[in-house]
């Protein structure tokens, strides 16, 4: 994706917007329509919404566990998201297993995917990995595609007043119900995974766990109900060897920050 088509630069200037942006971490150019603003206001709106679907966990010990991950890794990304307004959510609902982070620094993580986690680090991977696909604008990125393809197909429907555009903003950002199996692609889930895995280890959580965690995974694709994990973040041994590669590079930093946690 380093060049785009003119027909894709013509749906942005139809639009009025700049049409693309580069991923800090590894260069990427990405097709970008929808601005920070717009996209924060958005995120902001949705999570509200989604907490009243929802059920909230009222599990004290649980809720505890889960802001003490949060607060680290929301200091260690820092100044990546200067305007965060963090609040990490814990949903109470045992068969799904999923995690996602939306602009403006709102986290769910539901039950189902905490107990399948066997320590905070596994935790900790999850949500860097999360709000690395907001850092790196990933969501946005798939709204651009889809309004790309909505000026192409004479269809502009652009925002999220109505409840279909609302759906696809959900499918974009990976809380989607009813398109929900919109997977993230190959490309966003090596930078989320390499961008979540160094929030991790400047929190202090070992980078290693991303390769237990994924490991587990894999072996529990392709059985069980709920996993909307799986359709946005699907497992895999070439994932797992990558992980394994990467992981110490990011040993460094954790063994440097893991002493002012412990
Ligand atoms: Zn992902």
């Amino acid at each position: 994706m380093k060049r785009f088509p003119c027909v894709l630069v013509l749906a942005a200037w139809l639009i009025g917007l700049s049409g693309c942006t580069t991923v800090p971490e590894t260069g990427r150019r990405q097709l970008m329509l929808v601005s920070p603003a717009d996209e924060m206001k958005t995120g902001l709106t949705e999570f509200e919404k989604i907490k009243k679907d929802t059920p909230v966990s009222r599990d004290p010990a649980l809720n505890a566990r889960i802001q003490s991950i949060g607060r680290r890794i929301a200091a260690a990304v820092g100044r990546e998201m200067p305007n965060a307004q963090w609040e990490f959510v814990v949903f109470d609902e045992p068969k799904t297993v999923n995690a996602f982070a939306l602009p403006g620094g709102k986290v769910g993580i539901y039950t189902g995917l905490i107990q399948l986690s066997s320590s905070d680090a596994e935790i900790a991977i999850v949500i860097g990995h999360e709000i690395a696909h907001v850092t790196s604008r990933h969501g946005a990125e798939r709204m651009s595609q889809g309004i790309a393809a909505a000026v192409l197909g004479a269809a502009v429907a652009v925002g999220t007043e109505n409840s279909k555009n609302r759906d696809y903003w959900r499918a974009a950002y990976g809380v989607g119900a009813t398109l929900g199996t919109l997977a993230y692609s190959r490309s966003h889930e090596s930078e989320a995974d390499a961008i979540g895995m160094r929030f991790a280890a400047y929190a202090g959580y070992d980078p290693r766990a991303a390769v237990s965690f994924w490991k587990k995974m894999d072996q529990q694709s392709g059985g069980g109900t709920g996993f909307k994990w799986f359709s946005t973040h699907p497992p895999s041994r070439e994932r797992i060897v990558e992980l394994e590669r990467l992981a110490p590079k990011y040993l460094p930093i954790f063994e440097a920050n893991r002493g002012r946690f412990e």
